[in-house]
């Protein structure tokens, strides 16, 4: 029995004329009465074998079945190949053909697609070139995320998917029930949430970072890595309903140690694909995004601008830049301000920090000033907003009065309030949007393009 190798594998295989198997897709078929050149992908790589079959040593109807997107079983010997696209080719002594896939009906039988037309296949997309090359870097990036925090002594918190605090100020949720939408108990005119599954609202998690930063106070360093939902109605190329999110938080750091662990991570998971991911960037690089590497290569040789909110005001002020939304101090910024000081103020990645307290969340450690809050943006070229964080009030007197100026209810809240009652700590962390720095890194447009299944406003098909 020839032994099952991955294309991967096989690419690199010294060919001595051995016999090898390789199981995966047919890409496309070509040839003609003398000779049959099958391009083989089974996924470990986005470059195909090439397989050479001699039509008459095969059963006309089987070759027939050999049709793009077929998935097929091939055996025969790896020779040094004659023609110039590849290392090696397989010279077919046995085909099986698994699963047919008929031409006429097909939806990949031929090239070129556009993104659009390639979301409304989602199921089907990932047997391309190009989503096979995005889905192998995020996993890539999954995995380089745990390693980074891994040997730097951190633990993989889980923080629930299910939240009961509906306070947590991202934005707007999704609710988590079992009552009957048609028929809800009431009680005195309102639905009555007590006959609920937990016996209380509950909603789908918006943020890990509450119930993050419990796991910090014990065990020093943490992070999360989870799905988290918002029920904004937000139809932008950077927003999704779910999103994956890390969140590490960090006892005893403050604004400025949480600003070099976000730079340091960035840096670490941009030299991670840059090294890991080299085939995939350059095929993304031909064929989307021509300066993708040249823009990664910079991300890892530059500082990061850091520069409170109040002088990007000004400098926004001062440019001569025609924006959509006028900027002044107090305002949030858009993303085209962010873009601004990004991409042609500065022309490299800016942390902006000290915003003022207003825009941001209740839990942000207050400035002496009054006015602002520890807050921290990274902001990245192409994408605007990247990281979110800051560094946490951990007074209790001040975090309780923040809650209760704000308006929020407290009793969700009563254990998070403790915290601060016993040994409390100074302690930051961040939010990165896993699909924002695929966007980065894959060079992609859309945010829908870098995650397998999206789910936005009407749509969650698959
Ligand atoms: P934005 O202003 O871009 O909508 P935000 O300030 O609401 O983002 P945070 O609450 O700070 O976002 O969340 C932390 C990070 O999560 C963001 O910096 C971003 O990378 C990512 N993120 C936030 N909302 C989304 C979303 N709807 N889809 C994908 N990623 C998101
Ligand atoms: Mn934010």
């Amino acid at each position: 029995m020839a032994k099952r190798l991955y294309i991967k594998e096989l690419l690199s295989h010294d060919p001595k004329g051995q016999d090898v198997n390789v199981k995966g897709w047919v890409r496309t078929k070509r040839g003609n009465k003398n000779v049959a050149f099958i391009a083989v992908n089974d996924g470990s790589t986005i470059h195909n074998i090439q397989v050479v079959a001699d039509p008459s040593a095969f059963d006309e109807e089987l070759l027939k079945k050999v049709s793009t997107g077929a998935a097929v079983s091939i055996t025969g010997s790896l020779v040094e190949s004659k023609g110039s696209g590849q290392p090696v080719e397989i010279q077919a002594a046995n085909i099986h053909v698994y699963g047919t896939a008929d031409p006429e009906t097909y939806p990949l039988q031929k090239k070129g697609h556009s993104l659009e037309f390639l979301r409304e296949i989602a199921h089907l997309r990932p047997r391309t070139n190009t989503f096979g090359a995005v889905f192998r870097i995020r996993h890539a990036m999954a995995f380089a995320i745990h390693k980074f925090f891994n040997d730097k002594g951190f633990f993989y918190l889980h923080t629930p998917i299910i939240t009961g605090s509906d306070a947590e100020g991202a934005g707007a949720m999704f609710r988590v029930t079992t009552l009957d939408a048609k028929n809800p108990p009431i009680k005195e005119g309102k639905v009555d949430f007590e006959e609920d599954f937990f016996g209380k609202e509950t909603n789908l998690t918006v943020s890990g970072q509450l119930e993050g930063e419990m796991g910090a106070l014990a065990l020093g360093l943490i992070y999360t890595f989870g799905p988290t939902f918002r029920a904004e109605n937000s139809n932008t190329a950077r927003h999704l309903a779910e999103f994956w999110m890390i969140e590490p938080e960090m006892a005893f750091y403050e604004l400025t140690d949480n600003m070099d662990l976000a730079e340091e991570m960035l840096k670490y998971l941009v030299t991670y694909a840059l090294e890991n991911c080299k085939d995939d960037l350059e095929f993304l690089n031909k064929m989307y995004e021509t300066t993708l590497l040249e823009k990664l290569n910079s991300i890892v040789t530059s500082e990061f601008e850091r520069l409170p909110y109040t002088r990007a005001v000004e400098i926004l002020q001062e440019s001569k830049q025609k924006f959509e939304f006028p900027v002044s101090w107090g305002t949030d910024l858009q993303s085209e301000h962010e873009r601004y000081l990004v991409e042609k103020h500065f022309k490299k990645p800016v942390i902006l920090f000290d915003y003022p307290k207003e825009i941001k969340a209740f839990y942000m450690k207050q400035n002496e000033d009054g006015k602002t809050v520890r807050a921290m943006d990274v902001l990245f070229p192409g994408i605007g907003e990247i990281i979110g964080g800051s560094q946490r009030e951990e007074d209790h007197a001040r975090l309780k009065n923040r809650i209760e100026e704000m308006g929020i209810a407290e009793d969700t809240l009563w254990w998070y309030l403790e915290s601060r009652k016993f040994g409390t700590v100074p302690h930051a962390g961040f939010g990165l949007g896993f699909e924002r720095l695929m966007l980065f890194v894959t060079g992609m447009a859309n945010i829908r393009d870098v995650i397998p299944f999206p789910r936005t406003p009407q749509n969650a098909e698959f």
